[in-house]
């Protein structure tokens, strides 16, 4: 399979922190012209067997997929799975225990936001959870916007939900080594996630490509909406610098708040080795 594929490998669903349904997701990826699709909600595959049946009735070529988040260096880092068997045990245990903490910190959360005066975080948040065991910042940034606080979900996150902004909360999730365990020994491979999203030094960075390889991660998102067209070449190049594959993905969430729509993205440079290639045997 060649890199001129419109495959789009992350997106979320109600299962985590997106919008649309599994189905409504199949049914736009295919209406967008996506060739191959993965839903990866974060930290939970429990939307797996929906978007498959909905691929399946889409003519839809599928992946199986999840998004982990872990902490590498002090900083949260999202680690994609895709291709992976989702009934393996120790990989839902795995995930199960990474959506464990997220019920205290969202209360944390909430008791952060109350002392700058904004009340009822928990409740409001919850509201707009799709699974309440992935409660998540979107959920409370959906709220805020709901409540008049700011005009728009990216404007809570700038005022409210970063690092040294009230409403923030620090959180210890997974560790590299076992985010990347528990996909390949699934018989998935390992994906960084938008790299260019977090805030690194160079060495912190080279530090997480180094580590990443060395558990046995396989590719890493060169073509992602969060990226600008000079930081898919970056990373097509630390691509190639660690004897990576690449992927490509949107990381759409809703038709009111991503900027990239399912499917719409340039595709995969050339003289790069597509994921989907190394995956071709786990396509359903
Ligand atoms: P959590 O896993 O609860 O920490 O929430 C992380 C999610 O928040 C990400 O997956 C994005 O969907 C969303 N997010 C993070 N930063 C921003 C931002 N600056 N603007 C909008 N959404 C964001
Ligand atoms: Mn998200
Ligand atoms: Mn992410
Ligand atoms: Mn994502």
């Amino acid at each position: 399979m060649s890199s001129i594929l419109n495959a789009d490998l992350h997106c979320h669903s109600v299962v985590s922190d997106g919008t649309l349904t599994p189905e409504a997701l199949a049914a736009r990826a295919r209406a967008n012209g996506v060739e191959l699709w993965s839903l990866t909600d974060h930290d939970e595959i429990g939307g797996q067997q929906r978007a498959l049946a909905a691929a399946r009735a889409q003519g839809l070529p599928y992946l199986t997929g999840t998004e982990i988040s872990i902490t590498f260096a002090g900083h949260t880092v999202h680690i994609v799975g895709l291709g992976f068997d989702a009934q393996d045990e120790r990989m839902r245990q795995g995930l199960h225990a990474t959506r464990g903490g997220r019920g205290a910190r969202a209360e944390d959360m909430a008791a952060s936001l109350a002392g700058v005066g904004i009340p009822g975080a928990y409740e409001g948040a919850l509201r707009y959870a799709g699974n309440p065991e992935l409660i998540s910042r979107t959920h409370f940034a959906r709220f805020l916007v709901e409540t008049g606080v700011c005009r728009d979900t990216h404007e809570v996150f700038r005022r409210y939900l970063t690092e040294g902004k009230p409403g923030y909360v620090p959180h210890r999730w997974a560790t590299l080594r076992d985010a990347v365990r528990w996909i390949s020994d699934a018989g998935g491979l390992a994906v960084i996630a938008h790299p260019a999203r977090y805030s690194f030094t160079p060495t912190e960075e080279y530090a997480l490509f180094s580590e990443f390889k060395a558990h046995g991660g396989a590719a890493v998102e060169v073509v992602t909406g969060a990226h600008s067209a000079a930081e898919y070449l970056k990373y097509a190049e630390m691509a190639r610098e660690f004897n990576l594959a690449a992927s490509r993905g949107s990381d759409f969430h809703s038709p009111d708040e991503s900027h990239t729509d399912l499917g719409a993205l340039p595709y995969l440079p050339g003289a790069l080795t597509p994921v989907w290639e190394l995956l071709a045997d786990r396509i359903q």
